[in-house]
């Protein structure tokens, strides 16, 4: 089953954050392992973004029991080596057989200073080393009260994707985040993410064409749980969810990845 726009399998993504040792890492990617099924993995691609620490352990366990499950990243640098103290380069994320990664977060882009130019230059890396970004973009709360989302958004979008190619830009993920609904607990309504999801399609139908628009998978993210996943995932232009806070606990995630079922 493919909902949405694009025809495609909605992805719903885990980032973890600076959360779980390799130990407990282990621990919830099996917990989760057990609670998901083919017939979800047959309708929905489910993806873990660890901290750099655990990627090697959580792969281990993906490979070994052959988990269907998508191994991700939640950052990576832009060079391809190089003196750059605690970096980690994309091509090493790919030899882990790590397959997304994140790009532009807004807690990246806010805390440390990520810049539009710099998360272009990861997204172009990230599609260099045949990964695939989860371009992110979103609005403060004082941009959408001064009646400022659209416009923020469809800058970012534009500064992402600058000198991707078409086809790249069909591959890829875009995640909207509004940034006053990532860990606040507060959500966008499933209109309001529809609505900003669209404008997201828009801004890529207008930088990098019509085909490149039809499949360009579009999350949304910002305080997902199972309890509101169904109205927002079912809505139109919403091709999955990036999750951060309910990702951590293995059964609320893994409803989430059913959201079809409740
Ligand atoms: C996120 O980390 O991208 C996120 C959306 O977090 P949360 O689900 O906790 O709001």
């Amino acid at each position: 089953m493919a909902e949405g726009a694009t025809g495609r399998k909605p992805l719903i993504s885990g980032n973890w954050k600076m959360h779980n040792n390799h130990f407990e890492a282990i621990q919830l990617v099996q917990t989760l392992s057990y609670a998901l099924s083919d017939d979800d993995y047959a309708v929905v691609d489910v993806s873990v973004h660890p901290p750099f620490t655990d990627i090697r352990s959580v792969q281990t366990v993906l490979d070994a029991d052959r988990i269907p499950m998508l191994l991700g990243a939640q950052h990576c640098h832009f060079e391809e080596k190089g003196a750059f103290t605690g970096e980690v380069a994309p091509a090493m994320l790919a030899k882990l057989n790590v397959k997304l990664v994140i790009a532009g977060h807004s807690e990246r882009r806010e805390l440390f200073g990520e810049t539009d130019e710099m998360v272009n230059a990861k997204v172009k890396a990230i599609i260099r080393n045949s990964m695939t970004p989860i371009l992110c973009v979103g609005e403060t709360l004082t941009e959408r009260e001064a009646g400022q989302a659209e416009t923020k958004v469809t800058g970012q979008v534009r500064a992402g994707l600058a000198g991707v190619t078409k086809a790249a830009v069909g591959a890829m993920v875009i995640a909207y985040e509004p940034i006053w609904a990532i860990g606040t607990g507060k959500t966008a309504t499933p209109e309001d993410a529809q609505a900003m999801c669209a404008h997201v399609r828009a801004a890529v139908r207008e930088v990098s064409g019509p085909d490149a628009a039809a499949s360009v998978r579009i999350q949304y993210g910002g305080s997902v749980k199972a309890a509101n996943a169904a109205e927002l995932l079912t809505q139109p232009d919403i091709d999955g969810a990036l999750v951060g806070g309910a990702s951590l606990e293995a059964e609320n995630f893994a409803r989430i990845a059913q959201y079809r079922l409740h």
